[in-house]
């Protein structure tokens, strides 16, 4: 291939993506509870644009930040909002759904024996069940496959096993401050503001 025609590729390619990130649908809002911090950070909080003006005329929500793109209609041209914030608050409940997605949260995503993050991850009961162990927050940690395997049917003790932390039941304050350590690998620069501050402010 000549090299005129792989830059001609290039460019081609380049002007693709280009267009797609201006397009609306990249232009997500990011949803704020009406206290304005983020409805949730893992996954983080965010509607479609569609949703997100179909709220703006409902009156559901307040801009707080917009996109520079527009969208169109024959009555009316508005900017896409970047971030809003619910009129009506949102009252979290107070612990959260005892989920795999929520245990693999609260133990961040590392097997709770030997440290491992990149295996594939599964569920382990610290108390087996056949020793009366229940399908429990406060018995059911992330291991990692080989772990798992290794441990097989005893308690930690009798596979001479650490237990990382103790499994314990999180609020839904404590999952979230989780969420945190995950930031998304896309956010829009209006986001910051509503999102880590407060872990900045720690350094
Ligand atoms: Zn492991």
């Amino acid at each position: 291939m000549f090299k005129a025609e792989l830059m001609e590729r290039a460019a081609k390619f380049r002007s693709a993506q280009e267009d797609q990130s201006s397009h609306p649908s990249a232009c997500p809002a990011l949803v704020l509870n009406a206290d304005y911090t983020p409805l949730s950070y893992y996954p983080l909080s965010l509607w479609p644009w569609q949703t997100a003006i179909k709220a703006v005329f409902l009156d559901r929500v307040d801009i707080v930040e917009s996109y520079d793109r527009e969208v169109h209609s024959p009555s009316l041209d508005m900017k896409i909002p970047s971030v809003i914030a619910l009129r009506q608050y949102v009252k979290q409940s107070e612990f959260p759904a005892f989920t795999r997605f929520n245990v693999f949260l609260r133990d961040r995503f590392h097997c709770q024996y030997c440290g491992d993050a990149s295996g594939n991850l599964t569920f382990d009961h610290v108390i087996p069940r056949r020793l009366g162990g229940k399908t429990t927050w406060e018995n059911i940690i992330t291991a990692c496959a080989p772990c798992n395997m290794k441990k097989g049917g005893r308690t930690p003790k009798q596979a001479h096993m650490r237990v990382a932390m103790e499994p314990i039941r999180p609020t839904s304050w404590q999952l979230q401050q989780q969420g945190k350590m995950f930031p998304p690998n896309y956010l829009h620069e209006t986001w910051r503001d509503w999102l880590y501050w407060d872990i900045e402010l720690e350094e």
